[in-house]
């Protein structure tokens, strides 16, 4: 194995994942059945699947796999993998939460310098991160893959996680951060800033704004929200959602 990481979005280590094979880790046909076994020993798959299936080239939107996140299966594999097998996953799958501080830390903190973004940012930016790192609370709820930070007019800084649930109960790490500014006793945003799973764009979702312009109507266009850490990118919230059905 070459010792080099490849940190996926989720934090991942994809270069020591098993299944990856994009050069130069490319895998035998022996070794993807072997790593297809391993992954219905440790109760990954309900089968033997076939190496098409088991091979992957890496993370992607839409192949962006969460193994312990969604569900903890660390304890099985401790009883079925052998000590190489165990130390391998851990180092692709278990040490998530380091690869994600690492990777974003340095990313997007350099890149809010290197963009010349106001201390406001930067303190928001550093009060998201302290919050953030995927964390599996039980089988049904994980928690902490996104954080946010929102800047009350005041001057506050309130944050927020994001929590996953079954049956759609969970929540937006910026709605999150919103109830905790609520909670309070603060009522107008002036900045909002999210630190979401990969490197794209962190443009709330359609609920998160519906809850701001809710909460401000008559002032929500003016909220500055953070978009683009690599572009030093600021959109306000009238730019962004331009017509609403409340003024
Ligand atoms: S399964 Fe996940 S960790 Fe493994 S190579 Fe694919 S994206 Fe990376
Ligand atoms: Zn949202």
């Amino acid at each position: 194995m070459i010792e080099e990481k490849i940190i996926a979005a989720c934090g991942n280590d994809c270069a020591s994942c098993p299944r990856y094979a994009v050069h130069p880790y490319e895998k035998t046909d022996d070794e993807l059945h072997h790593t297809a076994e391993l992954w219905m020993r440790i109760g990954y798959r309900d089968r033997v699947v076939e190496n098409e299936e088991i091979v992957c080239y890496g993370c992607k939107p839409e192949n962006w796999c969460r193994y312990r996140v969604i569900k903890s299966f660390e304890p099985m594999c401790r009883q079925v993998c052998t000590d190489d097998e165990y130390k391998r996953l851990e180092k692709a799958f278990f040490e998530k939460e380091k690869n994600l501080s690492t990777k974003m830390g340095n990313k997007w903190s350099s890149d809010l310098e290197m963009n010349n973004m106001d201390q406001i940012w930067i303190d928001m930016y550093n009060a998201a991160k302290a919050v953030l790192g995927g964390k599996t609370i039980s089988d049904y709820v994980t928690a902490g893959e996104v954080s946010a930070a929102v800047r009350s007019k005041s001057g506050n800084i309130y944050v927020g996680v994001c929590i996953d649930t079954c049956s759609t109960l969970g929540i937006c790490a910026e709605r999150n951060a919103i109830f905790n500014m609520i909670t309070n006793g603060e009522y107008e945003i002036d900045r909002v800033l999210c630190i979401p799973p990969n490197e794209g764009k962190g443009a709330p979702c359609g609920a998160c704004r519906e809850l701001m312009v809710q909460l401000m109507p008559g002032k929500y266009k003016d909220i500055e929200i953070m978009i683009d850490y690599s572009k030093g990118q600021v959109m306000k919230l009238g730019e962004l959602t331009p017509e609403w059905w409340i003024d």
